[in-house]
């Protein structure tokens, strides 16, 4: 007879929502965590195992952390201050304060997002922007698992923002060789240029290059808005996805953010593994970008759709209980779709696949690092709890997280953040975005 298996963690009776293709809800099961990593899952009191800690989740839900794959945390300063505004107007707004940012600034304002994203249960999210060695290291020591970009861009000015005008690809290049892989794993790089728009055709080019030569993924901005399209149209011919193919951007993973205006052809062309969407319909929404077709886009064999925020510059959260609220009303969903079930899938297995982290996180069962999230059932807007699935995307705005496991480490518990000064993080927020937003109306 075999000892019971040493863990380091039992999650004990939770209601486990796995999010795996075939699971619906388990009642009454036990999940063991060691090393990291989901080590079983059964049901309660049937684990052989020998626990070095067991966490009560009796009236709670588990289920995957959550996926944000796209946002721009050092932008987390811009909370509140815009609407009304089309995407083109609203980035020139923004510039001159943007580039007003320090190093210290972006991991500031990125403790300031990943605190956020934390209490609502995302574990994972997918950030560029400048200065993305802050963002780095504002994601190690707040524990969250992070998929990084230093930015591309060439707009005039700002070389103390963005490099100096001939090193942004090496930047990203170099960002990408020091962190993918870093913090046992946790950071993964891609390169980040920001569009097709903001960058020389040149650069383009050797942007495809070079993240094949590193062997990494890119994430990047495609069909956001209407003019972008034309515009591409007018410049080289063609639609941006079919630019970027042109280029050679789909050989290396690709995360495309927006994907708002596609043609059939386009959503051909990004049909294929390796291939992310993110949607950000608050950020689609209030910038007045237009609608992605979604349901469309997940009859896709190969591409992925994750769900994204944006940044709180166009959101203002970093929620994707929102998100999924959203992405389940807005669509035009064939008639008895389950669309709750399917925006919980966008916002964890899918998300995590558009990452090209599907054998790593976004479902709870054995082997997967353990991401994991406890939501309290006994909340007023949880009962009676006639569909979980239901209930987590349409009544779940201000679903309370009990607990927050990143690689198995625990990150959140009881309401409160072990691994960052939340006082000290909104103190410099305040102070810092009171210097960089002086003089905007
Ligand atoms: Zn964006």
């Amino acid at each position: 007879v075999n000892a019971p298996a040493p863990v380091d963690l039992l999650l004990r009776d939770a209601t486990v929502l796995p999010l795996t293709e075939a699971g619906g809800v388990l009642a009454h099961t036990d999940v063991a965590i060691a090393e990291g990593a989901i080590a079983a899952v059964g049901p309660t009191g049937t684990l052989r195992v020998a626990p070095a800690r067991t966490l009560e989740a009796h009236g709670r839900l588990l289920l995957p952390g959550l996926v944000n794959t796209h946002t721009h945390l050092g932008q987390t300063f811009m909370r509140g201050t815009a609407e009304c505004m089309r995407l083109e107007d609203w980035l020139q707004r923004n510039r001159p304060y943007t580039q007003q940012l320090t190093a210290e600034d972006v991991y500031w304002f990125s403790l300031l997002g990943i605190v956020e994203m934390l209490r609502a249960g995302i574990t994972t999210l997918a950030d560029m922007f400048f200065f993305e060695e802050a963002v780095a290291e504002a994601a190690q020591l707040a524990g969250v698992r992070a998929c990084l970009g230093q930015g591309i861009i060439e707009v005039p000015g700002a070389e103390g923002t963005y490099g100096p005008a001939e090193k942004r690809l090496q930047n990203s290049a170099d960002f990408a060789r020091r962190w993918h892989g870093a913090a046992d794993g946790r950071i993964t790089a891609r390169l980040a240029p920001h569009s097709l728009y903001t960058i020389s055709e040149g650069t383009l080019r050797e942007t495809a290059a070079a993240a094949r030569d590193l062997g990494v993924g890119v994430h990047t901005h495609v069909s956001e808005t209407q003019t972008e399209v034309e515009n591409c149209q007018a410049a080289f011919g063609r639609t941006p996805p079919a630019q970027f193919e042109h280029w050679g951007f789909l050989e290396a993973p690709f995360l495309a953010a927006h994907c708002v205006h596609l043609t059939p052809a386009d959503i051909g062309l990004l049909d294929r593994p390796g291939v992310g969407v993110a949607h950000n319909p608050s950020s689609n929404m209030k910038l007045a970008s237009g609608q992605a077709p979604v349901p469309r886009l997940l009859e896709c064999a190969g591409l992925a759709v994750g769900l994204g925020t944006d940044s709180a510059a166009s959101n203002d959260t970093l929620d994707l209980w929102k998100e999924m609220h959203l992405t389940a009303l807005w669509h035009s969903w064939p008639e008895g779709a389950p669309a709750a079930r399917r925006c919980l899938e966008m916002a964890t297995r899918d998300g995590a696949r558009a990452l090209g982290m599907s054998e790593q996180i976004g479902t709870v069962e054995a082997g997967k690092r353990a991401d994991l999230i406890l939501v309290d059932l006994e909340q007023p807007q949880m009962a009676p709890l006639n569909s979980v699935e239901r209930a987590l995307v349409y009544a779940g705005l201000r679903s309370k997280i009990d607990l927050v496991l990143v690689d198995g480490e625990v990150v959140l518990e009881d309401g409160a953040l072990l691994t960052v000064d939340e006082q000290e993080v909104l103190a410099q927020a305040r102070g810092r975005a009171r210097r960089l937003l002086a003089g905007l109306e």
